[in-house]
């Protein structure tokens, strides 16, 4: 993809684990690589059809300046984090910050911490049947749309479904959402467990009765398998509770190990 580079950009600020880093504070220099689709500004010549790289560095130097961190890890995440919410043309920032006057008792030129961040297209399932349902629903938009790596992009219609796995129980409602995330899977898992338990969720009974339930169906058409989390979601074809929802929102989304359509 097309990319806008900003390289060497000098920001005094007060970054470190040691106190007389954050009282003093030193040069740090930031490259940074910004992704996106660049034809239509050459065509143009119009500065409205791509990122104007002086209010980047703008915003690059306030956000460094803004919050004395620990870690430069840190920093470079704060970073990342504002420039692909304030614009939204970006499809992904790699980052480097570089330390070269770091308290190391050694002869060196200087350390960095390079990361990278996209968007990313999640679909995630929700279900509840205990307590408030809908009010528990609601509260989870709140949360999702409240953090600075998650936005909600549509909402499927909230509809009214049966117990699934046996368990005695309440009816559910579920449905699904098209989440734009910063968030890799792993985080985004934590994340959503984390919203599940601001509404009380306790895991106890396997398809038991829940007071909200966070799936991840899709994530961008990645396959991915670890210990505790298996996307696609390894149950999305078995549950018309699930493909419903996500039918109203991306009926030809073609699975990709099956290429079944949704
Ligand atoms: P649940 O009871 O539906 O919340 O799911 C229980 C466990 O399933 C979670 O703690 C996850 O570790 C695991 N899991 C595996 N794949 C997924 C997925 N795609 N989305 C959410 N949870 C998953």
């Amino acid at each position: 993809m097309d990319r806008i580079k900003i390289q060497e950009l000098k920001v005094f600020a007060h970054h470190g684990v040691f106190d007389f880093e954050k009282a003093q504070g030193q040069n740090f220099f930031v490259n940074a690589t910004l992704f996106l689709p660049l034809q239509k500004a050459g065509r143009t010549d119009a500065l409205e059809e791509t990122v104007n790289y002086a209010a980047v560095c703008d915003d690059i130097v306030n956000e460094m300046q803004g919050k004395n961190y620990d870690l430069i890890e840190a920093a470079a995440e704060a970073v990342c984090v504002c420039l692909l919410n304030k614009y939204p043309r970006l499809q992904q920032v790699d980052l480097e910050i570089r330390k070269p006057e770091a308290p190391l008792d050694a002869d060196f030129s200087s350390v960095s911490v390079y990361i990278s961040r996209k968007r990313h297209r999640t679909y995630i399932a929700f279900g509840a049947n205990l307590g408030d349902p809908l009010a528990q629903i609601s509260a989870a938009k709140e949360a999702i749309n409240a953090d600075a790596s998650c936005k909600i992009l549509r909402s499927s219609e909230i509809i009214k479904t049966m117990p699934y796995g046996g368990v005695e129980q309440d009816d559910f409602v579920n449905g699904a959402f098209l989440i734009e995330t910063l968030y890799e899977p792993e985080e985004l898992l934590d994340f959503l467990h984390c919203v599940e338990q601001m509404q009380g969720r306790v895991r106890d009974v396997v398809w038991g009765p829940r007071t909200l339930d966070l799936d991840i169906l899709l994530f961008d058409r990645l396959v991915y398998e670890s210990e505790r989390l298996f996307i696609p979601h390894r149950d999305m074809k078995n549950r018309d509770f699930v493909l419903e929802p996500l039918a109203s929102l991306t009926p030809d989304f073609c699975h990709p190990v099956t290429g079944q359509t949704i």
